[in-house]
């Protein structure tokens, strides 16, 4: 007898993904009217040369399919940035590629370069779209923990050199770190590095935050370290750098053959996006030193003015050296240490909206505790969110 249920249509691949945590958490913040600091994105305009950009592109008729790897004006600029901030030199036509956003790119990489069973080694807690991408692979996660204390998050390098077996084929890093706020230090880039030559691992190296980095910090490209301009491939997008975020335009750069890996998969992603912001990304990418230099630091204030409130509200806030991102161990003030009832009850006792860290860990047992809480907001909503905190020192 046939079934009048019909089947379950979601692969086993993506079983247990749902729906991810940002689109949860910013409809949790419209349907209440909180202050959205879960999913990271900032409240007001880039600069008006790229916004203007964008426009006069769109009026001059840059509206059709632009070229596969993106357009030749855009992709010299990304490899004009890349030797400007870091001196890497690339070549524009083969070892840049252009995206839908970042997340294209790591999907591109991961479905490029993975065959079912191989392993990744990456840190946890991790962006989120990381898991989805390897299990789309079939790939697996060896994952390594980043604890928080008091020298902010770090790991244990015998951990990671016991992530390796021979099945890894490659090592997916993000510094600046989404979400713990945490820049890797050019030592721990260097364990990394070493590792990566010792066993030929690919690394996937995920710098959408390079700019965003607060004083005190440096960002440290992982393909300017010895012996890895070759295995490693490097992606960005200018959303974070130029408050666009909604315009998916990001980039993969790095030795050839790792790009074409990429670019094989993305052209069955997406094919190409982004027409009229392409060019208009060229344009914020050629923007003077001043600029660049510029952006971190009124983030910086944010992150001050939400790093006090939450310490004010009773939470353990751990310092952010750079990204949008401060995390808190709720237990303070939730001592069952249950984050994603924290953030469920948030709105209600202050009209606050933060994302629990649970769903950026392999093992969500290690992040119960934790909470995000973004501070790329303009100054009077960080300063309000912060006075509505603090309703949570006084329950
Ligand atoms: N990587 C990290 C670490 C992120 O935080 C984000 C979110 N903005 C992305 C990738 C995705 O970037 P994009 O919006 O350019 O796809
Ligand atoms: N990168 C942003 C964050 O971590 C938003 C990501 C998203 O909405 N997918 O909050």
């Amino acid at each position: 007898m046939p079934s009048s249920t019909p089947r379950d249509p979601l692969t086993r691949k993506l079983a247990g993904f749902g729906t991810t945590v940002f689109a949860e958490m910013s409809a949790l913040a419209v349907r209440t009217g909180a202050i959205n600091l879960g999913q990271g994105f900032p409240d007001t305009d880039g600069p008006a040369e790229v916004l203007d950009a964008a426009v006069h592109a769109i009026r001059s008729g840059q509206n059709q399919y632009p070229p596969g790897p993106g357009i030749p004006v855009l992709r010299e600029a990304i490899a004009e940035h890349q030797r400007r901030f870091y001196g890497i030199e690339l070549d524009p036509e083969s070892e840049v590629l252009v995206t839908a956003g970042a997340t294209e790119a790591l999907a591109g990489a991961l479905l490029g370069m993975l065959d079912t069973g191989d392993e990744v080694v990456v840190f946890e807690p991790m962006y989120d779209s990381y898991q989805a991408g390897i299990a789309l692979a079939g790939a697996v996660a060896r994952p390594v923990l980043l604890r928080p204390g008091p020298d902010g998050y770090t790991f244990d390098v015998d951990e990671l050199h016991a992530a390796v077996s021979p099945r890894t084929k490659l090592i997916l890093l993000n510094t600046p770190h989404n979400p713990t706020g945490k820049v890797f230090t050019a030592d721990e880039m260097q364990v990394i590095a070493h590792l990566a030559i010792e066993h030929d691992l690919i690394v996937v190296t995920d710098e959408v935050y390079e700019h965003l980095v607060f004083t005190g910090s440096t960002h440290v490209p992982m393909a300017t370290l010895p012996g890895m301009a070759q295995r490693t491939l490097t992606i960005s997008s200018g959303g974070k750098t130029f408050n666009t975020t909604g315009w998916k335009i990001g980039w993969a750069t790095g030795a050839e053959p790792l790009v074409a890996a990429t670019r094989t998969a993305k052209q069955f992603l997406t094919f190409v996006n982004g027409a009229p912001f392409q060019p208009a990304m060229a344009v914020g990418l050629g923007l003077p030193d001043e600029f660049f230099a510029g952006v971190a630091s009124g983030l910086e204030a944010t992150r001050d003015a939400l790093q006090a409130g939450l310490e004010a509200a009773g939470l353990i806030a751990f310092r952010a050296e750079g990204t949008y991102f401060t995390t808190v161990d709720v237990r303070p003030v939730r001592p069952d240490g249950d984050g994603v009832a924290f953030c469920r009850e948030l709105p209600e006792r202050c009209g606050v909206v933060a994302v629990p860290n649970q769903v950026f860990y392999a093992n969500p047992e290690h992040g119960r505790h934790l909470v995000r809480f973004a501070c790329c907001k303009r100054p009077e909503v960080i300063a309000e969110a912060v006075e509505r905190l603090s309703r949570l020192a006084v329950a």
